[in-house]
């Protein structure tokens, strides 16, 4: 499931593909993808627009549209976008939504691919989007999240760091991959009760969380199976894996084998040897 690496690498990638295009045709393949919305509604919200930028917030990918409005894009599990050459829309297994952009530069079609259906993609008004802006956390690679916000956000928390920093109203856009990871980087034990964590720990951790993150930002994410960026590429984070998905394997700190066990219904990867 794409993260903030993926979503960030996705959400640049479509900046320098689609900024200052104007959206000429939409074509909804699967009702679903669009819901509460209509594909009427959200092909009147998107033809004739002009996208002024591609950004994103916590896992969402979001463009500004040249009338207020952001057309915004929830990746969930398998989630995928693709940009090609202009050619006539047609119709694809797993195709959702496809896009003819028309731009100075040459225009494409941009495609959004789905095979578990949970991903989702709307246009929201101004006010629209400011309240799902306001429902999600903080950007752990943003200047405001600090130590002392870090601290603020396990304070009073009786539930394990592991299941805290995955809750998107506290920090958005970390999932599982990258949770699992800034723990081990900061050598704490992801079963540990939030509030517990001392002034030292907490420094760890939240130099752990954005070493992380900008590392697989900079490796452009990570692939296991389904993530692509919008020209096909694989990211390159799985090769510097230090827990997730290698229980069983030597930490590479310790020699210890790395352990997974299950976290309020979640595969938590850490190392019993090195992690506090
Ligand atoms: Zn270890």
């Amino acid at each position: 499931m794409p993260e903030l690496p993926e979503a960030e690498t996705i959400a640049r990638g479509l900046h320098a593909a689609i900024a200052g295009q104007r959206v000429q045709r939409v074509r909804v393949h699967r009702e679903e993808v669009v819901e509460p919305m209509t594909p009427a509604a959200f092909r009147r919200a998107l033809t004739g627009r002009r996208v002024q930028s591609v950004s994103r917030r916590a896992k969402w990918i979001v463009a500004s549209l040249d009338d207020g409005a952001r057309w915004v894009t929830q990746l969930r599990m398998t989630g995928r976008f693709t940009w090609n050459p202009p050619s006539a829309l047609r119709t694809e297994p797993h195709l959702s939504i496809s896009l003819l952009l028309d731009g100075t530069q040459g225009g494409g079609v941009l495609r959004f691919y789905d095979i578990r259906r949970f991903g989702r993609v709307w246009v929201l008004d101004p006010a629209g989007w400011s309240a799902l802006d306001a429902r999600l956390g903080i950007e752990p690679l943003s200047r405001e999240f600090s130590r002392r916000s870090l601290a603020g956000l396990l304070d009073g928390s009786r539930a394990p760091l592991r299941n805290v920093l995955l809750d998107q109203k506290r920090v958005a856009g970390l999932g599982n991959v990258y949770a699992n990871e800034a723990c081990y980087l900061a050598q704490l034990d992801p079963r540990r009760l939030a509030q517990d964590l001392d002034e030292s720990e907490i420094e760890r951790l939240h130099r752990a969380i954005k070493t992380v993150l900008r590392s697989a930002v900079e490796r452009r994410g990570t692939s296991f199976s389904d993530y692509r960026d919008i020209l096909g590429g694989e990211g390159e984070f799985q090769n510097d894996l230090e827990v997730y998905g290698r229980s069983g394997e030597p930490c590479r700190r310790c020699g210890g084998a790395i352990a997974r066990i299950v976290l309020a219904g979640r595969s938590a990867f850490f190392c019993p040897g090195c992690q506090h």
